[in-house]
């Protein structure tokens, strides 16, 4: 198996470090983008902003740190992030629309800070709102894929990236990547399968593929022995989909950048 890049990664709360230095020495982790996740729940603990970036200094260029961002709290909050030592951003469940202008200072800090934003897009778990320790809202109605349209038309240098494929409104998930150069997608979650087969061989607007845009993801647990055989399993599983589902197609050969290289090239675009 080959080293991969997790787009779209998590951190529990109580690390067990040995099997972080492990994952370190194992060559299969190349990097990891790390969310920190205001979540509260009864079964699973996420790490807080301070582990999430002590995590991020123990293995430096492994774990990339994002912060999670109160949409409502303005520019501020994104200075307040970057100068913590968060790379890039991280939103989901918003109060209102993500393309709603009260939010566009927000947007435009980042942008100026050359800061990316991960957008939670599409499905999300049944009452994950409730288990936020910050305001949020109930469904997935405020996230969908084309508002991050809007913002990337306001802010061309800001990078978005779709965290996961925005399910159910997968189409315009299409329409984002054709038409917007700074529109990326971290996928992973409910993976529509047969959306991928169809569309990475598409091509952009700007002529780049598809498949230069898309990203492999887990949005599982570091820190947690489990979860770690998940993302091993994940990882194998979509190395041999482009190996023998897609034999016989041209995007067969686009699985190291899935995996790694298109991540690799656009960290670049965020200093990593
Ligand atoms: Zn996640």
């Amino acid at each position: 198996m080959k080293p991969f890049i997790d787009t779209h990664a998590h951190l529990i709360h109580g690390v067990d470090w040995e099997l972080m230095d492990e994952i370190a020495a194992s060559g299969l982790l190349e990097q990891a983008w790390l969310m920190h996740c205001p979540c509260v729940s009864d079964d699973i603990a996420f790490a807080d902003e301070e582990e999430v970036l002590m995590c991020a200094e123990r293995y430096p260029g492994m774990y990339i740190p994002f912060g999670f961002i109160d949409l409502t709290k303005g520019a501020s909050e994104v200075t307040r992030l970057k100068e913590k030592g968060f790379t890039g951003l991280k939103a989901i469940s918003p109060v209102k629309n993500y393309d709603d202008e009260s939010f566009f200072p927000v947007y435009a800090r980042a942008e100026e800070l050359g800061m990316p934003i991960l957008f939670h897009v599409g499905i999300i778990s049944k009452g994950f709102w409730q288990k936020m320790s910050v305001p949020g809202s109930p469904g997935p109605g405020k996230m969908k894929p084309n508002m991050l349209d809007t913002i990337a038309d306001a802010f061309p240098r800001l990078q978005l990236i779709q965290g996961h494929q925005g399910v159910p409104w997968i189409n315009e998930l299409w329409e984002s990547l054709f038409y917007y150069p700074n529109i990326s997608c971290s996928v992973c979650g409910l993976i529509d399968y047969e959306w991928l087969m169809h569309n990475l061989d598409s091509r952009c607007a700007d002529g780049r593929l598809f498949s230069e845009k898309l990203m492999f993801g887990v949005d599982g647990l570091y820190g947690s022995r489990p979860y770690w055989q998940n993302m091993i399993d994940t990882a194998r599983f979509t190395e041999e989909f482009f190996l023998r589902v897609g034999r016989t197609a041209h995007w067969g050969k686009s699985e190291r950048a899935f995996m790694s290289e298109s991540a690799s090239a656009l960290a670049k675009n965020f200093g990593v």
